[in-house]
C-alpha cells in the first residue's frame, strides 16, 4: 500500500550545509557532458571488494566500492593497515586510468567505521553508541568522529557508513547498541556533532579537509520503529510518529553538511523505505534540503516488489541514488543501462543521481588528491590522543544503578576480578574485526587495554593488589572485594534479535558466580557488558554494586578510572552516566521509552546514581513476567555453500504459530514466511543462490508462541531435491523461556 505523506510537517534543517557552489556545479556540468550512459550509470552502482576485483573496473565503470561487514583483503580480517592501503590504492588507479573514450572519475570508497575504524587491528575501538548516549557529551562526540575519520582516512578510506541516528524504541531489536538512545532528543544532539567530526565544518567550495571523511546518516528511515524490534522489520506506526521520534536525527546532521544518507532496509506501514518516493524525494531531498546523495542498504533494492538484485528501476526512481549492490553490481549495471535507454529510468533522474554523486566526490576531495594525504600515517591508529579519548567516553558511559557503599574501590585493597574482564574482545561487542564481532583475541587489540589490565593498573597505583580469576576461585587471603565482569557476547543486526529482555548467559553461570562469592562474604561489584538494557534483577539482588558498561570497546583502563579510587582514598572520577535507555522491570517489557503510556521502568531514563549522590536500592522482584506469547529468534549457521532451491521445514507438537525464515548468505538474502499450527513447512526462495559463494550461510527462524511447546519443536534445513536430499543440520528450537 502507498502511504502518503504531509512534507510540510516534517522538520526541515534549518539551515542546510550548502553543499552546491557554481563553480562545482559548472564542472560537474562540464565532467557530466562527456560522459556515456553506461559511465553514468557505473557512478550509481557500487560493489563489494568480495565480489570485484580492480580489473573489473576496465570494463565496468563503477563509481564505488564497499568493504562490507564479511570482508576484507583476500578474505583477511586482520589485515595489516598496509594491505588495507594497498588494496584501495589498487581501485582508485583503476578507476583513474586513462583509457579511450572513458572520463576517469575517483571512486568512493565505503567501509562501516562505527565506533572507531572496528575493521583494523590496532585502531582505537570506541564504546559503541549505545554507551556513548548516557554520557551527554556532544562536544566528545565531535571528537570521536574526528578520531575516527582520521584512523580511516590513514588506511585509505573516504566514507563511513555512519552516524547512525536510529532512535530504537524496542530493544530486542538486535542493533539497538547501534543506537544513541530511545528518545530523539539526545539522537538530535549527537548526529550534528558526529558530522561535523568526521567532516569537519564544510566550507563553500572547498573539499574537506586532509584526515576528515564523508559520513552517512543511516538507516532513513525507522529502523529503530520496526513491530518487535525485527530487524529490517516493519514500522507500524503514524507520520507523526515518525517526525516526532525517527526523523529528528537527519536535519541537524544535513546542517552540519551530511554528505550522504543511506536508506533502511525497514518499511514504514508494509512499504519499503527504499522504494518510498515521499521520504527520500519529497522528505528528505525537498523538505529537509539534502543535497548529498542517498545510498541503498546491501542490496535492499532487491527486497522492493517487482525487484530483485539485479533489477530495480523503481529505487532510482524513487530517489535512490546509489545501489549498494556487493555481489550483483554486474548484472545491475547491465539492466540499469537497459532501463535507463528505453526511458523506464528517466534520463533526468539518472543525471540528478550521478550530479549528486560527483557532487560528494568533489566535496571530499577525491578530485584532488588520488590517495587522501594522510594516507600512510599508520602510527595515528590506535594513538595514544585517540586512546584518551576513547578512555574519557568510556568512563562518562558507565552508569551506575546500584552501589550499596562498596565502590569506590579503597587504596589498598585486594581485588578478586573475576569472569570475561580481560576480553576486550566482548567489551567491543559488535562490528570489530568481524561483521559479528566473533572469534576476537585480545592480541588483536595491540594497542588496547582489557578491563582486568585497567583495574589492575589502577589497584596497584593505589597500594592494592589484583587478582584475575576467571571462576571467582581464590587461593590464600580472602579478598576485600570482588569485581564480575559478564554479559552479552557479541552479535551484529538481526542476530542479534532477542524475543524478550531476559539476559541470556550463553550457557554461563554469572548468577551463580555473583551469589558464590556474595555468599562467602565478599562485596561484589557486577560490571555489566551489554548492547541494551536487559533484566538482570536476580544479578542485581546477588551484587552490592552493579555498573551498566555497555561496550566499552578497546580502552578497558575508563572503568578503572571510576571505580578505583586514588592513592589518597578519594575517587579519582565520579560517575557521570545516565541511561539513555529505560532499564525494564520485567523480561517481557517490549517497546519502553519514557513518555509513553503505562511507563513501567525498573530504572527510569535518565537514571544515574553517583559517589555524590548516592541512593539505596532494595531488592528488586526476581519475576521475568509473562514470555509465553513472546516471539523468538533462532540462528543456524551452515557453513559452506549451499546449492538452490532451499527448504527449511519446521515440525513440532501444536505450538507453533507464525514461522519466518530467511537464508541468510553472507548475511543477507531473502526472508519468506509461514503461519498455522503443527507442522509448518517453508520453501526456500525463487532466488539464485547457486552462485559460488565461500561464505558460511546463516538461516535465521524467528517464531512465535502462544503458549508453550508441548513437545520440541524441529528444524530442519534441506536444499530438496536439487542436491538429493537434506543437509546435516536438524536442530530443536531453543531460546524461550517460558515464564
Ligand atoms: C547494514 C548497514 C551497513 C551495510 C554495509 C548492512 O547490512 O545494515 O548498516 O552499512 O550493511 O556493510
Amino acid at each position: 500500500p502507498q502511504t502518503t505523506a504531509h512534507p510540510e510537517q516534517w522538520p526541515a534543517a534549518k539551515s542546510p550545509s550548502s553543499l552546491t557552489d557554481a563553480r562545482t556545479e559548472a564542472f560537474i556540468t562540464q565532467l557530466m557532458s562527456k560522459m556515456s550512459v553506461e559511465e553514468k550509470v557505473g557512478q550509481t552502482i557500487q560493489g563489494d571488494i568480495a565480489s570485484m576485483t580492480p580489473a573489473d573496473l576496465a570494463t565496468y565503470p563503477l563509481g564505488s566500492i564497499l568493504a562490507g561487514g564479511n570482508s576484507a583483503p583476500d578474505g583477511n580480517d586482520r589485515a595489516t593497515p598496509k594491505a588495507w592501503t594497498d588494496l584501495v590504492d589498487a581501485y582508485r588507479k583503476e578507476a583513474l586510468a586513462k583509457r579511450p573514450g572513458r572520463t576517469p572519475i575517483p571512486l568512493m570508497f565505503g567501509i562501516d567505521a562505527v565506533h572507531g575504524h572496528n575493521n583494523i587491528v590496532g585502531a582505537t575501538i570506541f564504546p559503541h553508541n549505545v554507551g556513548l548516549g548516557a554520557m551527554r557529551d556532544p562536544a566528545l562526540i565531535e571528537r570521536i568522529g574526528q578520531a575516527t575519520g582520521e584512523e580511516v582516512a590513514v588506511v585509505g578510506g573516504d566514507w563511513t557508513f555512519g552516524p547512525t541516528v536510529a532512535v530504537p524504541r524496542d530493544d530486542r531489536w538486535g542493533r539497538s547498541y547501534e543506537g544513541y538512545g530511545e528518545d530523539p532528543e539526545i539522537v538530535a544532539s549527537y548526529s550534528g556533532p558526529m558530522t561535523l567530526g568526521l567532516q569537519g565544518r564544510l566550507e563553500a567550495g572547498k573539499p574537506i579537509a586532509p584526515g576528515r571523511i564523508a559520513g552517512s546518516a543511516k538507516h532513513f528511515l525507522a529502523d529503530g520503529g520496526t513491530q518487535d524490534g525485527r530487524d529490517q522489520g516493519n514500522a507500524v506506526i503514524s507520520e507523526q510518529e515518525l517526525v516526532a521520534v525517527h526523523a529528528q536525527g537527519y536535519p541537524p546532521s544535513i546542517d552540519a553538511g551530511i554528505l550522504t544518507v543511506m536508506a533502511s532496509f525497514s518499511s514504514w506501514n508494509g512499504q519499503k523505505i527504499t522504494g518510498n518516493k515521499t521520504l527520500i524525494t519529497d522528505v528528505l531531498k525537498g523538505r529537509m534540503g539534502f543535497e548529498g546523495f542517498v545510498v541503498s542498504d546491501w542490496n535492499a533494492h532487491g527486497q522492493l516488489q517487482g525487484c530483485s538484485n539485479v533489477s530495480c528501476p523503481q529505487a532510482m526512481n524513487a530517489g535512490l541514488d546509489m545501489y549498494m549492490a556487493p555481489d550483483s553490481w554486474k548484472g545491475l549495471y547491465e539492466n540499469t543501462v537497459r532501463q535507463v535507454k528505453s526511458g523506464e529510468i528517466p534520463m533526468a533522474r539518472l543525471d540528478d543521481a550521478v550530479r549528486r554523486i560527483l557532487r560528494v566526490k568533489v566535496k571530499t576531495g577525491l578530485f584532488d588528491r588520488v590517495a587522501p594525504q594522510v594516507q600512510g600515517r599508520f602510527d595515528r591508529l590506535g594513538s595514544a590522543d585517540h586512546r584518551a579519548i576513547a578512555r574519557e567516553a568510556v568512563s562518562k558511559s558507565l552508569v551506575l544503578l546500584k552501589n550499596d557503599g562498596v565502590l569506590p574501590i579503597k587504596a589498598g585493597a585486594n581485588v578478586l576480578v573475576a569472569g570475561d574482564a580481560d576480553d576486550i574482545g566482548k567489551a567491543a561487542g559488535g562490528w570489530t574485526l568481524t561483521w559479528q564481532g566473533t572469534g576476537n583475541k585480545n592480541s588483536d587489540f595491540p594497542n588496547g587495554q582489557s578491563i582486568w589490565r585497567g583495574l589492575k593498573e589502577a589497584v596497584e597505583a593505589a597500594g592494592g593488589k589484583a587478582t584475575l580469576a576467571r571462576d571467582g576461585k581464590f587461593a590464600g587471603a580472602k579478598p576485600d572485594v570482588a569485581i564480575v565482569v559478564f554479559g552479552e557476547d557479541p552479535y551484529a543486526e538481526f542476530q542479534g534479535d532477542v524475543a524478550n529482555l531476559a539476559y541470556q548467559p550463553n550457557g554461563k553461570t554469572d548468577l551463580e558466580l555473583l551469589r558464590k562469592l556474595k555468599a562467602q562474604g565478599i562485596p561484589v561489584v557486577a560490571v555489566f557488558l551489554s548492547g541494551r538494557p536487559l533484566w538482570v534483577n536476580p544479578e542485581i539482588n546477588a551484587s552490592d554494586a552493579f555498573v551498566a558498561a555497555w561496550l566499552p570497546g578497546s580502552e578497558g583502563g575508563g572503568v578503572a578510572d571510576v571505580l578505583v579510587a586514588g592513592k589518597d582514598g578519594k575517587s579519582r572520577r565520579d560517575f557521570t552516566g545516565k541511561l539513555s535507555f529505560s532499564w525494564p522491570k520485567r523480561a517481557d517489557q517490549g517497546p519502553l521509552n519514557r513518555g509513553q503510556q503505562g511507563y513501567d521502568p525498573q530504572f527510569a531514563y535518565g537514571y544515574g546514581l553517583s559517589y555524590a549522590k548516592p541512593a539505596k536500592v532494595g531488592a528488586l522482584s526476581e519475576s521475568a513476567g509473562e514470555l509465553g506469547t513472546a516471539s523468538s529468534v533462532d540462528r543456524y549457521f551452515v557453513a559452506g555453500r549451499v546449492p538452490a532451491p532451499w527448504m527449511l521445514s519446521f515440525s513440532g507438537a501444536g505450538a507453533v504459530k507464525t514461522i519466518d525464515a530467511g537464508a541468510q548468505e553472507n548475511g543477507r538474502q531473502a526472508t519468506w514466511s509461514g503461519e498455522g499450527e503443527g507442522l509448518l513447512a517453508v520453501q526456500g526462495p525463487p532466488v539464485d543462490l547457486s552462485r559460488q559463494t565461500t561464505g558460511d550461510m546463516a538461516v535465521l527462524v524467528r517464531w512465535r508462541v502462544d503458549k508453550a511447546p508441548v513437545a520440541p519443536v524441529y528444524l530442519t534445513v534441506g536444499c530438496g531435491e536439487s542436491c538429493g536430499g537434506r543437509l546435516d543440520v536438524t536442530s530443536t528450537l531453543s531460546g524461550l523461556k517460558i515464564g
